[in-house]
């Protein structure tokens, strides 16, 4: 059976020593977490997520989730309460206000219950995820009385949260949506249409379910410019909001899919459903990326998740499994064979995902520390550099540690040999569950374009010079620092691979978007890749300076990271040349067949 711990230590070694979280002290809800609340809280999470959440991953995968013939939907065993003890627990208003009964500690803490949880189990952390998102965008967009109406409820986890985009015909190009709002007179709309793919749309977990769906007035404009988004219960509400009769929402099907079978993926019918206006008319979809960027980022936190908990279970099995002798001659003698996990080509596979997976929680904590920042710092001149480095990063983050999740999720698999083809493995779930990440919440195709086409530009360029010369700054400060010097050397080139990636779509891609569009792809890897090697350096240099200071009972832990900061430096970064080669040659044989002769 799969086994999970989570990382805790790793966790602590980022928030504290790397980017020492305690000069963010300044920012609402900071100073409540303290060095020792903050370990106490990721112990708790831990816990549920090891205890509660992990034991019911596999069997709900197994079982998946039930519609029956009225509509309603089962979940597997155990989510209904596993939902309860994790809501009872206040993780679902960690990060809330605590006017609506939110505990207001950081976001970044929530983002680290998020990567707990989700790779204990992926499918049951949808459904506080997507309430958590849901909660978002009506905190930042809907009225007082909304706020006042949803939120408590919400976060107690008696009702939950669902986003209600994506229609039979259109998914990427939203521009296209069909489902109409028709205003009945009294401030409400009346909500036609029907809506696919929408996680969570039915359960049988909480006793009513908030769902927001994007939806255009009657006589509004074509296009995304006519799109609203409304607050529409599934169940009628009292006027002491209580939970009365079907408000004319149901869920037509449920899909058999891939993975995450034990998140109810529903079609949604609306019939004429009441619903209410969340933000200004024809600015929905402004107010839907509030939820929809957490989303992202939930997302990419699913990536690292499913890339984690992959490699833990095949460390585990490359350390019993008996294959072979190791090449410098027999390493338990004893038996019959030595682990696999002697073997170079093992060591390889589980280095590359390793090194990935540490930058990878740093990458998120730092972003979601900007989160943070974005929306609590009381400085603008702060709050706009955080947000500038949050809207260049999230499409990074989506696309690129949701690619290498799923790449890591099929490495680890293939540690197990042909057992892990076996269901009864439980390594196989990883990779099927992993897959979704990279399709929805815009699939990673459409965030390099979102990237390349939109972020990399705007405002000038500052948010990509922002990243330019913290990380050259970064390189300069430390240029003198010997033991650095062998990570810092690579990174310096890696830095100029994507500068001169940048500066080759300044000169191409505006007089031929297609070199744009075919290097997008590549610009995003790269631009990750120069990401998470810059968080490397941050780490080293964090590593070398605990060890110095006597390691505090971590020494090995932190030779272990210097050992993965040079793998990382050494074996991955040098891909960044690759993406660059990609770029440069642009779009001509991409684009040159014509659509007959594919
Ligand atoms: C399990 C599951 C859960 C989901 N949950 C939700 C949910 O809760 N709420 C919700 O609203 N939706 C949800 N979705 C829908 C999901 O977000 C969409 O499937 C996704 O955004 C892609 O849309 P599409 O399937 O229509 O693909 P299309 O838009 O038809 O795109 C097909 C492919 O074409 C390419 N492509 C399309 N346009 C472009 C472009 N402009 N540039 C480059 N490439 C492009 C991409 O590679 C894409 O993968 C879910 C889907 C699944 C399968």
């Amino acid at each position: 059976m799969p086994v999970y711990k989570a990382p805790v230590e790793d966790t602590l070694f980022l928030l504290n020593d790397v980017f020492g979280i305690e000069r963010y002290n300044n920012l609402p809800g900071f100073a409540d977490a303290s060095a020792d609340v903050i370990e106490a809280v990721l112990g708790e999470g831990a816990k549920l997520c090891e205890e509660v959440l992990q034991p019911i991953n596999y069997s709900g995968d197994q079982e998946g989730c039930t519609r029956h013939s009225d509509g309603r939907v089962t979940t597997p065993k155990g989510f209904k309460e596993a939902y309860e003890a994790y809501a009872g627990g206040g993780w679902i208003g960690l990060a809330m206000d605590p006017e609506y009964g939110g505990q207001g500690l950081p976001y970044t803490l929530g983002a680290v219950m998020n990567e707990y949880a989700s790779a204990a189990n992926m499918a049951f952390a949808m459904y506080p995820g997507l309430t958590m998102g849901a909660m978002a965008a009506l905190y930042v967009h809907g009225s007082d009385e909304q706020k006042q109406t949803y939120l408590p409820k919400m976060i107690e986890g008696k009702w939950s949260g669902t986003m209600n985009l994506t229609e039979p015909h259109c998914g990427t190009d939203l521009g296209l949506l069909k489902t109409k709002a028709v205003p009945n007179g009294d401030g409400s709309y009346a909500i036609t249409g029907t809506k696919i793919f929408i996680s969570a749309g039915e359960q049988d977990i909480t006793e009513n379910i908030v769902h927001l769906v994007l939806a255009r007035i009657e006589g509004a404009p074509a296009g995304t410019k006519g799109i609203s988004l409304f607050v529409v219960p599934r169940n009628k509400l009292g006027l002491d909001g209580s939970v009365g009769a079907n408000n004319g929402v149901s869920c037509g099907s449920i899909e058999h899919k891939m993975g995450i079978h034990g998140n109810a993926t529903c079609v949604m019918n609306y019939e004429g459903a009441q619903g209410w206006l969340v933000g200004a008319e024809n600015k929905g979809l402004n107010a839907m990326f509030v939820m929809m960027n957490e989303a992202r980022l939930g997302v990419a936190i699913q990536g690292l998740a499913q890339s984690e908990v992959a490699y833990q279970n095949a460390v585990a099995y490359a350390k019993e499994r008996l294959q072979g002798r190791a090449l410098t001659g027999a390493k338990e003698p004893a038996k019959a064979a030595d682990p696999i996990i002697v073997h170079p080509d093992v060591r390889r596979t589980l280095m590359s995902i390793r090194a990935f997976n540490e930058a990878a929680r740093a990458f998120v904590l730092w972003n979601a520390l900007k989160s943070d920042v974005a929306h609590r710092s009381g400085d603008a001149a702060e709050r706009q550099a955080a947000d500038d480095q949050l809207g260049l990063m999230t499409p990074v983050l989506k696309g690129v540690l949701t690619d290498v999740g799923f790449d890591n999720a099929v490495k680890a698999q293939q540690m197990f040999g042909g057992h892990g083809y076996i269901a009864e493995t439980g390594v196989e779930q990883f990779v099927r569950d992993a897959r979704i990440a990279m399709i929805y919440e815009g699939a990673n195709g459409v965030q390099a374009m979102d990237l390349v086409g939109r972020k990399l530009g705007r405002d000038g360029g500052r948010a990509i010079m922002g990243f330019f010369n913290e990380v050259g700054g970064f390189l300069k400060d430390n240029a003198e620092d010997e033991a650095l010097k062998p990570l810092l050397a690579p990174l310096q080139v890696s830095l100029g691979h994507l500068q001169q990636a940048a500066m080759w779509f300044m000169n191409n891609a505006l007089a031929r978007p297609d070199n744009a569009g075919a290097g997008a792809t590549d610009f995003m890897h790269l631009l990750g890749l120069v990401s998470l090697g810059y968080m490397w350096a941050k780490m080293a240099k964090a590593a070398q300076e605990k060890l110095k200071a006597g390691a505090d009972g971590a020494t090995e832990r932190m030779n272990a990271k210097l050992v993965t900061a040079r793998f990382f430096m050494e074996r991955s970064l040098p891909e960044t040349a690759v993406h660059l080669a990609r770029i440069t040659a642009g779009a001509d044989t991409t684009m040159a067949l014509s659509a007959e002769q594919f």
